[in-house]
């Protein structure tokens, strides 16, 4: 039989796809047991119109039959089948239907020479050539007398001729190539392992997908034993089994499956032991169709941070499994949600790189964002203790999506955050503004390592007396997320160790400024006995209890500057935020330290300062370089 070349383009697709490092070769059986669920629902389809079919809905199956001496796996099933001139046309050109849209990126990425881009495909009745070295296509199709034998090894060509078939339907037959030190194809024999592919990728294709399966049953022989009692052996046994549950949980309607069985079930696919915190399930028709069922889980992912990235959603079309983790399809501030989308409407050739650019994803990315936004929204209004629960696991998450991209989605995320205003309390930005007395101008801030640090700030003290409220903040990306929230409802942020209070009047500041001039010597004093420990020394305009307080200029703060020292650069680490150091004039420990100064007592007025500025380090939450001698100077006052 004369053998025919594939159309020049498929053969040089072929080849790529053959001779590439595959690392996903175990995706054949998937394409396979699709493209056989596809032409079953295409005879299902005609069945319906036509009576002389002669087979009903439960009549369809596709088997799986297993030959290791022939080293064959064939996928049979009995839908539509092909006629010689489809088989042809079919399968020696790769430029058909789902496949064409593979053929137009790899056409872009082989200019490139880049082969990776292969693996991210599902490339239909091909991929069988990455497991096989010979693939036999026996099929006759509905209406016809006459069957097909369609035979290839590979990108060299393809046999096709006239077949005497009994049945209608296709067999796909697969002859697995021999093992080789790095590929153990043999391993697709096992039956374990095609069931463990089956249950992977194609559980819930509709279609029962059957298998011999062996096991032990124990039976009585009919003889007694010594006791009496009929003994007892076991034999192996033969069952043709469906090895995919078929219909999907995510497909069924909430009638059928309660919520808690949806809980099971994730626990059981994701090995969760704690309940997710939400549960969001989603039947949407129209422009797109869809299904999905997602999940915001109990608890972050202990090994999400070192690359262990088992979120994310699982893609299928049509119960036929598409992409696992599947991370583009919402933003990366909702990564924790797991879960599955169905779409009849998705193409089961879609790669991670075009995965953001397509129009169908987009708009149901979108429409679960919205989602998941909706059922969070709903969390903190109806059980606010599980939502700060929730927020404590995965807030941070909402927090970069914030800061992302120039704070682009700041607006669609801000509601969801909240913040300390106590050691018990959180609120919403929202929440903080309706709070404010008439009084407040701005939306006032404290940042420090931990929730009792930042409570205990002495610059806090003023705000409070005048009953506002202070966000306490705690994690290095607070700041740069109120940076770039810049305001909430017109009311601009306020640093209360950096910034102006705003309290003062103009009285008042001409006032401070006069004082600042007066006491020139003494500050210039202090600055020049610190050293290089500050860079300015002033008069506080804040303190009221306390006789220091540190703050900083510039654009690093003394949290960045904490964020920083464990950066990964050495040149990060050293970044230092300029300190001031701000002293209380009313306070009596300033008011010794300017007559130690202006007893003309210097080394006493050395040490002092010394002492105050210390304080301040411990109070701003610093590690203070040298205890042994703050502690010396601080007995020498005893
Ligand atoms: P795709 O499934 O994306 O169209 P494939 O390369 O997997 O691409 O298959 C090419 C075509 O071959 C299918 O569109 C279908 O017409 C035909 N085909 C493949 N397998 C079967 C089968 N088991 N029964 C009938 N037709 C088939």
């Amino acid at each position: 039989m004369a053998k025919k070349q594939f159309k020049a383009e498929s053969k040089r697709l072929l080849d790529l796809m053959i001779n590439s490092i595959y690392t996903n070769k175990e995706i054949f059986l998937r394409e396979i047991l699709s493209n056989a669920s596809d032409a079953i629902d295409k005879l299902c389809y005609l069945s319906l119109t036509d009576d002389q079919v002669g087979l009903d809905r439960g009549d369809f199956r596709i088997d799986i039959l297993v030959d290791k001496d022939a080293r064959t796996i064939t996928v049979r099933d009995n839908g539509i089948g092909m006629t010689l001139a489809e088989a042809e046309a079919n399968l020696g050109v790769i430029a058909k239907s789902g496949s064409y849209q593979f053929r137009d990126e790899m056409d872009k990425e082989a200019a490139g020479e880049d082969l990776s881009i292969i693996g991210q495909f599902g490339v239909g009745f091909y991929s069988a050539f990455m497991v096989s070295d010979e693939v036999t296509v026996l099929s006759r199709k509905y209406g016809e007398s006459e069957g097909v034998k369609w035979t290839s090894k590979g990108a060299d060509g393809y046999t096709v001729a006239p077949f005497e078939k009994d049945t209608v339907g296709t067999d796909v037959v697969m002859h697995l190539k021999p093992d080789t030190e790095d590929e153990l194809y043999g391993t697709y024999l096992e039956k374990w392992k095609i069931k463990a592919l089956v249950k992977k990728y194609s559980d819930y294709v509709r279609w029962p997908i059957r298998m011999d399966l062996e096991h032990q049953e124990r039976f009585e022989t009919g003889e007694t034993n010594d006791e009496g009692q009929p003994k007892v052996e076991y034999r192996m046994v033969t069952e043709n089994e469906i090895i995919n549950s078929m219909v999907p949980i995510w497909q069924r309607s909430k009638q059928e499956v309660t919520d808690d069985d949806c809980i099971a079930w994730y626990k059981e696919k994701n090995r969760d032991r704690k309940d997710p915190c939400a549960l969001i399930r989603v039947s949407a028709e129209g422009l797109v169709s869809y299904k999905a069922m997602l999940f915001v889980p109990g608890e972050e992912n202990p090994n999400a941070f070192v690359g262990d990235k088992k979120g994310g959603i699982t893609l299928y079309s049509n119960g036929v499994m598409i992409m696992e983790h599947c991370d583009k399809l919402v933003h990366d501030y909702f990564e924790f949600v797991k879960g599955v989308v169905d779409s009849p409407d998705l193409s089961l050739n879609i790669s991670r790189e075009i995965l953001q650019h397509d129009r169908q994803l987009r708009v149901i990315g979108q429409n679960l964002e919205k989602k998941i936004k909706g059922e969070l929204e709903k969390m903190m209004k109806e059980d606010k203790p599980k939502y700060e629960e929730f927020f404590r696991n995965f807030g941070v998450h909402l927090k970069a999506g914030c800061c992302d991209e120039y704070g682009r989605y700041k607006d669609f995320l801000r509601d969801l955050l909240i913040f300390y205003t106590g050691e018990d309390t959180q609120v919403t930005l929202k929440e903080y503004v309706a709070n404010m007395p008439e009084s407040q101008q701005k939306i006032y801030f404290a940042n420090s390592d931990t929730l009792k640090h930042a409570i205990s700030l002495p610059q806090c003290d003023q705000v409070r007396e005048r009953g506002y409220e202070i966000l306490y903040l705690t994690h290095p990306i607070d700041e740069l997320v109120l940076e770039n929230l810049r305001e909430q409802d017109g009311k601009p942020f306020c640093n209360v160790v950096t910034d102006d209070l705003g309290f003062e009047t103009e009285e008042e500041k001409k006032a401070a400024e006069e004082r600042d001039i007066e006491n020139k010597e003494l500050l210039d004093f202090v600055k020049e006995s610190l050293g290089e420990a500050v860079s300015k020394v002033r008069l506080s305009r804040k303190l009221e209890k306390l006789p220091c307080c540190l703050t900083t200029e510039g654009p690093l703060t003394l949290e960045m500057e904490r964020y920083f020292r464990r950066g990964p650069s050495e040149e990060m680490r050293k970044l230092r935020a300029e300190r001031v150091l701000e002293l209380n004039a009313e306070h009596k420990a300033v008011q010794a330290l300017r007559a130690a100064f202006e007893n003309g007592e210097k080394d006493k007025a050395a040490s002092l300062a010394k002492i105050l500025e210390t304080m301040a380090e411990l109070m701003a939450g610093c590690d203070i370089e040298d205890p042994a001698s703050f502690v010396g100077l601080v007995s020498e006052l005893f």
